[in-house]
């Protein structure tokens, strides 16, 4: 397979798409983002990258780093996570209340804003020093022990973040997080606001791509739990686009309002791409547009 050909015929076809949508302004420091970005890196199982355009550009990952602590908390907590998070798909916008408030402060997934602050809520309480392990973890993932928090993007987010704020109010009247509110939503806020390219992601993905076990920085990962995990980025994790994803790309993955997604064609590669203009349900146009176009070249999905 010509990854590399087909990586530079996708980014030809979605030029059309270049100026739809617009980066994620209710975050002031994502507002300041130049919308007119493009990176994309696939790395197979067997380790072959390739790459398109900006692919070592860091950005935002901001909800994709979910994955990552929802693999932290099912190491730690094993099935009896699912007691404080559903795995159902919701159905509503990411930061949607109105079904939080329904089902009595119980997330519907932990993908959704609601069901990540509930995970920030557990590696508080469980970790000595959250802020420290989340980052040694994602750095084992992806290799590279310069990625790292932008606090900028952390403040900014924290100061304008009023929607987070009343869902974690909500969380709490429920009994549902055991933190300090101020506590469990900074270190949200925090995780959102890693930095990584597509060449990274991509890389940090392959544990979750070939299904064997994992252990990395200490946290261990079933191959059952591997593909469970997978399951949930199926049908949770694009959050009320998730079944268009399904239909259209036919991979689990993770998107993020920094206009990253990131998608696993299991025992075969990852993929990340990055464009920072967002369609009205927070995911990145050209990246939608480019995954469609992979596993429709490629032939690969799991369907
Ligand atoms: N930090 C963002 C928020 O909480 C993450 C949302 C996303 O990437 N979908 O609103």
């Amino acid at each position: 397979m010509d990854y590399q050909k087909i990586l530079e015929d996708i980014y030809q076809e979605i030029l059309p798409y270049a100026k739809e949508g617009k980066q994620a302004d209710y975050i002031p420091a994502l507002a300041k983002v130049d919308p007119d970005q493009f990176g994309m890196c696939l790395e197979t199982v067997e380790g072959e990258v390739y790459e398109y355009m900006q692919a070592e550009t860091r950005f935002s990952i901001q909800s994709i780093t979910k994955v990552f602590a929802l693999a932290m908390c099912l190491s730690i907590k094993g099935e009896s996570l699912w007691k404080r998070v559903g795995k159902e798909p919701s159905g509503t916008a990411f930061n949607s209340l109105v079904q939080l408030e329904i089902e009595k402060g119980l997330p519907r997934n932990p993908f959704i804003n609601a069901g990540a602050i509930v995970l920030a809520d557990i590696l508080l309480t469980e970790l000595d020093d959250p802020e420290e392990e989340f980052l040694t973890f994602v750095r084992a993932l992806c290799g590279n022990e310069t990625v790292d928090y932008n606090m900028e993007v952390a403040v900014s987010e924290r100061e304008t973040g009023y929607l987070n704020a009343a869902i974690a109010n909500l969380l709490k009247y429920h009994g549902a997080i055991e933190n300090d509110i101020e506590r469990v939503l900074m270190f949200y806020f925090k995780m959102c606001s890693v930095e990584m390219n597509c060449r990274e992601l991509a890389k940090a993905f392959l544990a979750f791509t070939n299904y064997s076990p994992f252990e990395y920085a200490g946290y261990k990962l079933s191959r059952s739990r591997i593909k469970r995990l997978n399951a949930v980025m199926q049908t949770c994790g694009f959050y009320d686009e998730a079944g268009e994803f399904s239909y259209l790309v036919g991979l689990p993955g993770k998107s993020g309002v920094g206009g990253g997604i990131i998608a696993v064609c299991p025992l075969r590669y990852s993929v990340a791409v990055w464009s920072p203009r967002l369609n009205s349900k927070g995911n990145s146009v050209m990246g939608m547009k480019a995954l469609e176009l992979l596993t429709t070249y490629t032939e690969e999905s799991i369907f």
